[in-house]
């Protein structure tokens, strides 16, 4: 049966402005027609109307994990913790990610296959949770920032490892570059695959047709994922010149991750009693605005994601607007843009006739 939305503000298809008087006819999981509410009454079956509110697409947290909340400390040793434990906790953290309005989650690395249960049992109406895609365990070198995600060393561990987690039902390949915030790892601009292993990855992903994300915070690390073919930058928080021309050069995707640093929620919560994470955080917080000054003067569009801070998608939002970012843009991050990084999911993220009716509401006039 059709259903017809109705409210005060609509975004348009191309997120650039807000429609007046204008609804959505919705038939079973598609948008069937978008258009003033006048010419599509009379279509309409049921009617569901939203008031003073702005209907958008659904976001897309196109960098998250299950099981791991980096608010609550030690993200390494809570990923140490028993699978059922992270899985059953993961539960609620799908939860909030739908109440904060994403309806499409791309799933940067789980231990013990929670992410490919989580999305099978999602799938099937088992458990109440974002539509995910899923990576199955990380690609990290045995001295490098996720190993808690999976260990593969060499050019022959590697394509193992991504034939093991395309077996398992991997949608996509994550690979840990650099160092990272939250681990003792070596600096944020090391980088621990060599080439080699970085073309190998690249070559085995992509001949079975799956894409490769690569958390990268900045250093040659990342020149080398964009020139070997990786397909997206993971954080990018302190990415160079060179970093923001090579990824231009090779039209690599981009996912930036903010409140999982900025926000007082995030690290700075979890990890407050360990000055080596803070004094990470401090130097990292700098140098991400001036790597995001960096991006916005490129003009490289970026999508944006929560990497773990479930419930949280709206503070990226909040963060890019902050910045000086319009807010048509820091939807975008939010819907479209993290459509493209999915490109298997091409018919989310935005209000356009045979998109999938992945509906969300935000309260008022959402552009004021
Ligand atoms: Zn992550």
């Amino acid at each position: 049966m059709s259903l017809l939305v109705t409210a005060h503000h609509m975004l348009s298809a191309d997120g650039s402005s807000l429609l007046e008087g204008h609804a959505l006819l919705v038939d079973g999981s598609r948008i069937v027609r978008v258009g003033p509410e006048t010419t599509l009454s009379p279509h309409a079956g049921a009617r569901l109307d939203l008031g003073d509110a702005t209907v958008m697409p659904g976001f897309v947290d196109a960098h998250t994990h299950v099981s791991v909340r980096p608010g609550d400390g030690d993200q390494h040793g809570q990923l140490a913790r028993p699978t059922a434990w992270l899985a059953l906790r993961g539960a609620k953290n799908l939860e909030a990610m739908v109440a904060s309005g994403v309806t499409t989650a791309r799933i940067m690395g789980e231990p013990g296959g929670i992410d490919l249960a989580a999305k099978a049992l999602i799938d099937a109406g088992d458990l109440v949770g974002p539509r995910l895609r899923v990576a199955g365990s990380a690609l990290s070198a045995t001295h490098g920032h996720g190993v808690a995600l999976g260990v593969a060393d060499g050019v022959e561990g590697v394509r193992a490892a991504v034939r093991r987690n395309v077996a398992a039902g991997a949608d996509h390949v994550k690979i840990f570059m650099t160092g990272g915030v939250s681990s003792f790892t070596g600096g944020l601009y090391d980088h621990h695959y060599g080439r080699e292993e970085v073309r190998a990855v690249v070559e085995e992903a992509h001949r079975v047709g799956r894409r490769v994300a690569a958390h990268a915070h900045g250093g040659p690390g990342v020149t080398i994922c964009a020139e070997e073919g990786v397909d997206s930058i993971e954080h990018g928080s302190l990415l160079t010149d060179e970093n923001v021309d090579a990824i231009v050069r090779y039209g690599t995707s981009l996912v930036l991750t903010k409140s999982i640093a900025h926000h007082p929620d995030g690290i700075e919560r979890g990890d407050a009693s360990n000055p080596v994470v803070l004094e990470k955080l401090r130097a990292a917080r700098e140098a991400d605005r001036a790597a995001f000054e960096r991006v916005r003067a490129s003009g490289l569009p970026y999508a944006v994601g929560t990497d773990g801070m479930h419930g949280y998608l709206g503070e990226e939002i909040v963060w890019l607007v902050d910045q000086g970012v319009p807010v048509a843009e820091a939807f975008g991050a939010a819907t479209w843009e993290g459509a493209r990084v999915l490109q298997e999911v091409p018919d989310v993220g935005r209000l356009h006739a045979g998109y999938r009716a992945d509906v969300i509401a935000l309260g008022g006039d959402a552009f004021s």
